[in-house]
């Protein structure tokens, strides 16, 4: 038999047991001078941190950009310059389901990235649609808790659902990819990732461009169908955090062919939709898709907990030559995520081996909850006493005009701006006949749930005849509501 090392406790002493409690002979009550017992009972106890609120359950794996085009003209970010190679951590997730829930269930995929740049790091927090529901982030916590669970009975209701969505009209672009089969991939491995919002890009002449990312799948786009992803929810919860990691470890390593679409700065002010509402997409007539390198996923994290439950993402962490959009949810976003991280795993979640930056880090934040390393003097800024100093020159090129009345409104409208305009186009010139069939057949089997009122039914299928009237007349017949 080999020689097993010792147990301890967390303060390294050798543990006096791995079984036996210590008690007041064989048959008497336990002592409280058992700090090893204690211990281990009292960080059980703290096991969990608070599960995310959206984006609970998810897994990740270590990787590279390399990038193979010049877009010099269009950003100075050091990540994007040809040739370079950057180390990154992706965390993929569903939306709305716990931590514990099924991965194959219909929702959204997050697609988040954090690319450990040499000028700190940089977060794409995105998703598997390019699109989202909303586009302004004061109704972000209403939309969730729609699609969570009742407060009476705890379960979560599809009427509230259908409720949320056909109440609001923007969410259709969004509700159609989601009941398409491209709401229950096949794996992580076989879904396209964007960076969804808008972004600046400044070159290092200070020239703006508006960017958009998308992550194109080179393993191919694989759906299940609304009954082959029930069937895996029956055998295998965790289907998709199984795939990514036996793929990885058996040295099948998935990529995505990395693609822009790049807008000239001047040209988004009277662009036929507005460029920064997230619940359109540019189209490639008007704007194609720019390949500029490639993303590979090569590593597995080797502790859960550590490298993915507590990896962090913020849309705040911009780079230099990368700067943020007036994209809503995107301003929404820059505040939100930081501040659940700060909530969720404490004020220096920043300092985790999963987040902590590969760039050296000179700020002069101190202390708070499990600090790990804290600078020295000086201790403030400005100072005499030689202590690090913020260089301006880094991001020359971010700033723009923006001057407006101050007021609560929707996005002004742009020539073509329509809620139905882009998901009628996916219906009319995308989908394919078995596309169709299956949306169709996803929303009638979604909406007929025991607990969708007749009402809401009439709504829903007015909701999809505003789409398209064969969408709409195709829901009306699955179920059963007179049409027109
Ligand atoms: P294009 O024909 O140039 O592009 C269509 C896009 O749809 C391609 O990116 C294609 O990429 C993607 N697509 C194909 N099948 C599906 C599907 N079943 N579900 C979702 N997306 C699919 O047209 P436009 O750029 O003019 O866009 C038309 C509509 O396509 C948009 O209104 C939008 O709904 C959708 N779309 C547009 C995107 C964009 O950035 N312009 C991105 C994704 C969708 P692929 O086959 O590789 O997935």
């Amino acid at each position: 038999m080999t020689e097993r090392p010792f147990t301890t406790t967390d303060a390294g002493i050798p543990a006096p047991s791995d079984e036996f409690s210590l008690s007041v002979g064989p048959n008497g009550p336990l002592l409280l001078q058992d700090h090893y017992v204690i211990q281990k009972m009292a960080q059980f106890n703290r096991e969990r941190v608070p599960e995310r609120v959206v984006h609970a359950k998810g897994g990740g794996a270590y990787g590279v950009l390399r990038i193979t085009e010049d877009v010099s003209q269009y950003t100075k970010a050091s990540l994007f310059q040809k040739g370079k190679e950057t180390d990154l951590f992706l965390r993929f997730s569903s939306v709305a389901g716990e931590l514990g829930s099924p991965d194959t269930q219909r929702d959204p995929r997050g697609f988040a990235i954090k690319f450990y740049t040499e000028e700190g790091n940089y977060d794409l927090v995105g998703n598997n649609t390019p699109i989202f529901f909303i586009r302004d982030p004061s109704k972000f916590s209403d939309f969730i808790h729609s699609q969570k669970r009742r407060a009476d009975t705890n379960l979560r209701d599809h009427n509230m659902q259908w409720d949320f969505w056909t109440l609001s009209p923007e969410s259709a672009h969004q509700v159609t990819f989601l009941m398409t089969d491209r709401g229950t991939p096949k794996s992580w491995r076989h879904m396209h990732g964007f960076g969804s919002h808008t972004f600046l890009w400044y070159n290092a002449a200070g020239e703006k461009f508006w960017v958009k990312y998308h992550f194109k799948t080179d393993q191919g786009i694989e759906n299940f169908t609304d009954a082959e992803a029930g069937a895996v929810i029956a055998q295998d919860a965790d289907h998709h955090i199984r795939d990514l990691h036996t793929a990885i470890r058996n040295g099948d390593h998935p990529s995505w062919t990395v693609n822009v679409q790049i807008m000239p700065f001047a040209a988004a002010a009277d662009y036929r939709f507005n460029p920064f509402d997230l619940t359109k997409v540019w189209p490639h007539a008007d704007y194609p898709e720019i390949t500029i390198g490639r993303l590979t996923l090569d590593r597995n994290p080797e502790n859960y907990f550590a490298e993915v439950e507590q990896a962090a993402f913020e849309p705040a962490n911009l780079v230099p030559g990368i700067g943020a959009s007036p994209d809503k949810m995107l301003q929404g976003r820059l505040f939100s995520y930081p501040d659940t991280h700060r909530y969720r795993i404490g004020a220096n979640y920043l300092q985790l081996p999963v987040n902590r930056p590969k760039a050296p880090v000179r700020s002069y934040n101190k202390d708070g909850a499990m600090r790990y390393s804290n600078p020295g003097d000086p201790v403030y800024a400005p100072n005499t006493a030689g202590g690090p100093a913020a260089d301006p020159a880094f991001f020359a090129g971010e700033s723009y005009q923006v001057a407006g009345e101050i007021i609560r409104s929707a996005y002004q409208r742009h020539a073509e701006d329509d809620d139905f305009v882009q998901p009628r186009a996916l219906w009319e010139n995308v989908l394919s006949d078995t596309d169709r069939e299956h949306l169709v057949s996803n929303i009638v089997g979604h909406a007929s749930a025991p607990e969708v009122t007749a009402d809401m039914k009439k709504r829903v299928v007015e909701y999809w005849t505003n789409v398209h009237k064969d969408l709409g007349q195709g829901v009306a017949n699955g179920l059963g509501v007179a049409w027109r």
